[in-house]
């Protein structure tokens, strides 16, 4: 399993107490998933979220934030399209239309998101025969809005 997760520390809606706070996404038996995990020592409130698919954008916001933007597109000169249009179509979450104008990006500029969804897309794309390189975007966090 490979993940990336975030920590904090935020106040328990119930007692006041300091709740550590733990957000992330996963690749775990070769699907994505998402997690948020909230544990509270003083009044022992613990819950789980924990989904498959695309995260949340609360989940990405804070990812994006602290890991920084990453950035996925395949290498080589002989890349097909039709690979490109399974790999976006076969976890089922976007629709033919969608798939099609981010291939689009894919086999141009490259598409854009956290480093777990970036590993994960370029994971897929191995298994089909793209080779892909994943990589950081810009300087850093900082950096993220710039250009927009
Ligand atoms: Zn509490």
């Amino acid at each position: 399993m490979t993940g990336r997760a975030v920590r904090s520390t935020v106040e328990c809606g119930r007692c006041g107490g300091a709740v550590r706070r733990e957000v992330g996404q996963f690749v775990r038996w070769g699907r994505l998933g998402w997690g948020v995990d909230t544990d509270c020592a003083d009044c022992s409130v613990i819950s789980c979220e924990e989904d498959w698919g695309p995260a949340p954008d609360s989940v990405r916001r804070v990812l994006l934030a602290e890991h920084g933007t990453f950035a996925v597109r395949p290498v080589g000169s002989a890349v097909s399209g039709l690979a490109l249009l399974r790999v976006l179509r076969e976890d089922g979450t976007r629709s033919l239309a969608e798939a099609r104008r981010l291939a689009g990006e894919l086999a141009g500029a490259g598409l854009t998101g956290t480093e777990v969804e970036m590993e994960f897309l370029a994971g897929r794309l191995r298994l089909h025969g793209v080779a892909a390189a994943v990589g950081p975007v810009g300087a850093g966090p900082g950096q993220a809005s710039a250009g927009r």
